[in-house]
């Protein structure tokens, strides 16, 4: 299966294309000035010129060019075309099949990525055009960051702005970082939910990012790019007062933005340069200004990974990619100095020398016995989008875990009957219909006026609700602290599945009946649609987890899907565990994980 990454960018577009079978790379290259008359593709050496006065004309080149007589495309065709997009912001999150709606969410995250996003949406549209029969698939820079704790992600500042704007942490180069953790586990041949890693991004942008268990709890960059290290024209952290008094002093927002974001970093620093390698050379050669850049770029650096091992309780690998991760022996050495009492030390001769590229992508630099590994990895972030393409174009598992994006309401079930006829016959009269006090959230089922009572050899419960409509066999549905009260002890099962549960009296104002079977505590559940089904990525029938947030924060496991046309979205938890997590009808929760797939 072939797979075309395109990273398209506001001034060139840059491609890659793969045979997933082996991942070999079958070719690679870029248009150039892309938007004016010069447009250049540039591929294995040659330069040609190509009608690229649009991202669309200069696609057209590229497919020609890759579909030609004898080219990469040849007659196999493209399983799919996969897309960088910076900011999915909270609601794309997995690898996703490009839509019109997925279009419009993608214009909407602009707002956090303005130099980024509004270009890739130009890049998805005309290449949907041109290759109208293929699967396009979106993946996301903020994607692998998705599964931050909510402690991490939260800014100190009025939570509406949060829960009304979206406004968050969301970090990026997510492709790279977990590049970075696969190949680093796979060197180190521990499985990735064995391992703490700090892994840096060390490019034109930069960032670090803290990896646990295969999963980032926490990074550097914010709700922009802009937060955390210090970048190429990008400032990085600064005291947020800063913008405010520039405006007092008459900047404009354009002038600000442009501050920080362009004219800041290495570049604002030295006055020398973006590159570092420029910034580098001046230093060497005695400019302070330039050597002051690189040591508070270095501090910086430094000062994340402390921090970082501290949020791990610990590291056993620190891993460098990027530009200047990659190739900068200089900075690994001075920011690992002094990094002896976290277990970190290097082989001089290894950092020097070694180099990612020569040993197939990853390379170690840490002395022998250093507890703590240092590598070096050639990152691959077009391998890893089109990895992420497949995994979406094989199987999606759309994991939306924000209880913001994709809110589940929770029903909470206090304790009730379902009556048979024959027992509201006995409890009620003879053909008695039970009344209708109020709907409950699933279509067609009420709570009615009527009400019985439960006695149990231990105690009496009064006035317990019932739902209509009746049903073959009577069913009371408890919670354990009212299973204690009536002196029962029945079994956690699902609604309908009575066999060896069981039994009560039931009294009513015509009379009592004692049923032998019927009591259960109630197997929690969701009640969702098809669709529901297929935006969440869950099957009817699977196990999956849920997460609370609030003052009783928890995962809450062993939760059955149940999907039927019929059913809302709905979440029946018992009074024991809502209280538990301090849930009411009022409360939503969001979707984990799947603990256990039904099949
Ligand atoms: P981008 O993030 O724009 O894709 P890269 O990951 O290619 O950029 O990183 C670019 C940075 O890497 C530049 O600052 C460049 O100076 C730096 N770099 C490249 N090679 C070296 C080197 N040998 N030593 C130090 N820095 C280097």
């Amino acid at each position: 299966m072939r797979v075309l990454v395109l990273n398209v960018g506001s001034t060139s577009v840059k491609y890659n294309l793969y045979e997933m079978d082996t991942e070999a790379r079958l070719a690679d290259g870029r248009v150039e000035r892309v938007g004016t008359d010069e447009a250049t593709h540039v591929h294995g050496g040659a330069n040609d010129r190509v009608d690229g006065r649009t991202a669309e004309g200069a696609l057209r080149a590229i497919l020609a060019h890759l579909s030609r007589e004898g080219g990469p495309l040849g007659s196999t065709g493209l399983a799919a075309v996969g897309h960088r997009v910076v900011h999915g912001g909270e609601q794309l999150i997995s690898p996703t099949p490009i839509d019109d709606r997925v279009e419009s969410i993608i214009e909407e995250c602009a707002r956090y990525a303005p130099l980024h996003n509004p270009v890739n949406l130009a890049g998805i549209r005309a290449a949907r055009a041109v290759f109208p029969a293929v699967p396009h698939v979106a993946v996301f820079d903020t994607a692998f960051h998705a599964q931050l704790p909510a402690y991490a992600y939260t800014y100190a500042i009025p939570h509406e702005l949060y829960l009304e704007k979206g406004v968050r942490r969301y970090g990026f180069h997510g492709p790279s970082h977990q590049f970075m953790a696969l190949s680093a586990a796979e060197h180190l041949r521990t499985d990735l939910s064995r391992l703490k890693l700090v892994t840096c991004h060390l490019g034109g942008g930069a960032s670090v990012t803290a990896i646990d268990n295969g999963v980032s709890v926490d990074t550097s960059m914010g709700m922009t790019p802009l937060e955390g290290l210090v970048m190429g024209t990008r400032a990085g952290d600064i005291d947020p007062a800063l913008p405010l008094l520039l405006a007092r002093d008459g900047m404009t927002f354009e002038q600000i933005d442009e501050l920080l974001n362009r004219k800041s970093g290495l570049y604002g620093l030295s006055g020398v340069s973006a590159d570092f390698r420029d910034v580098q050379r001046a230093a060497e050669g005695g400019d302070p200004r330039a050597r002051l850049a690189i040591d508070v770029f270095v501090h910086r650096i430094r000062k994340y990974i402390g921090a970082y091992t501290a949020v791990l309780g610990g590291a056993d690998a620190i891993v460098f990619s990027g530009g200047i991760g990659e190739n900068s022996a200089l900075v690994r050495r001075r920011v690992c100095e002094g990094f002896i009492f976290m277990g970190v030390a290097l082989d001089d001769q290894a950092n020097e020398h070694e180099r990612a590229a020569d040993h197939g992508g990853i390379v170690e630099v840490s002395a022998k016995r250093a507890p703590t590994k240092v590598l070096v990895v050639h990152t691959d972030e077009e391998r890893m989008i089109a990895r992420e393409v497949m995994r979406s174009v094989v199987g999606p598992t759309a994991v939306i875990r924000s209880v913001r994006a994709r809110p589940i309401p929770v029903g909470v079930s206090v304790r009730h009957v379902h009556l048979s006829r024959a027992d509201c016959d006995a409890l009620f009269g003879a053909g008695y219909e039970l009344t209708k006090r109020r709907d409950v959230t699933q279509p067609g089922q009420f709570v009615t006026r009527e009400t019985v009572d439960l006695v149990g050899p231990k105690g009496e419960l009064r006035g317990v609700a019932i739902i209509n409509p009746l049903r073959k066999q009577t069913q009371v549905e408890l919670a354990r602290t009212d299973a204690f009260a009536l002196g029962v002890s029945p079994p956690l099962r699902e609604s309908g599945k009575l066999d060896g549960t069981p039994g009560l009296t039931l009294r009513g104002p015509a009379g009592s009946v004692k049923i032998e079977s019927g009591v259960i505590l109630a197997h929690r559940h969701v009640h969702m649609s098809p669709s529901d089904a297929k935006e969440i990525g869950v099957n009817d029938r699977d196990m999956i987890k849920i997460r609370v947030e609030g003052d009783r924060e928890m995962t809450i496991g062993d939760v059955i899907v149940r999907v039927s046309p019929d059913y809302a979205l709905d979440l029946h938890v018992d009074t024991d565990e809502a209280n538990a997590a301090g849930l009411n009808n009022e409360s939503v929760v969001a979707f984990e994980g799947i603990q256990e797939t039904a099949s």
